[in-house]
């Protein structure tokens, strides 16, 4: 297990992007995953910034999808998930499960009641841990509104 973590974090590191593929020059983080070229019009996402982006393109997706979508390794999604750095939204279908309980949350490690067990009653959690609950879980009817993205790699409009 304690490998695997390594690799993972090598993975992520290394699938940042740093120089510009049109013209050489430095990339520079706009934040949200998503990186821009000082000198030419060219950016580019990172795996938090497709995936990010696809959600908000596709909405509530499950993770191996949205994973063969954007070509980003299902434990990379999930981890962001887990991190709480990436919420599934509201209306899915899909959630993650709280660790101890099962029951459905959005992001984090726990949910809410499970964080106060864990903690015995006491406030030092980490706050990547903690989970939030779906407010509703929706019958949704998923149309199967699913397209690969566009210009992940591209021009700016
Ligand atoms: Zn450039
Ligand atoms: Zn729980």
């Amino acid at each position: 297990m304690e490998k695997e973590t390594k690799d993972l974090e090598k993975l992520l590191i290394s699938n940042k992007p740093v120089m510009c593929e049109k013209c050489k020059g430095k990339l520079f983080y706009k934040g949200g995953g998503r990186y821009e070229c000082n000198s030419c019009d060219y950016f580019v996402l990172d795996d938090f910034g497709k995936i990010k982006v696809f959600l908000e393109e596709n909405g509530p997706t499950p993770m191996l999808i949205i994973s063969q979508a954007t070509g980003v390794e299902y434990e990379i999604i999930e981890r962001y998930l887990r991190k709480g750095r990436l919420e599934i939204p509201e209306g899915s279908k899909y959630y993650l499960d709280c660790e101890k309980c099962g029951c459905s949350i959005r992001y984090g490690k726990y949910c809410p009641d499970c964080i106060k067990q864990v903690a015995g009653g006491i406030k030092a959690v980490f706050h990547e841990e903690l989970g939030e609950r779906p407010k509703h879980v929706y019958n949704t009817n998923m149309t199967g509104k699913m397209h690969y993205m566009k210009g992940k790699r591209g021009k700016k409009d």
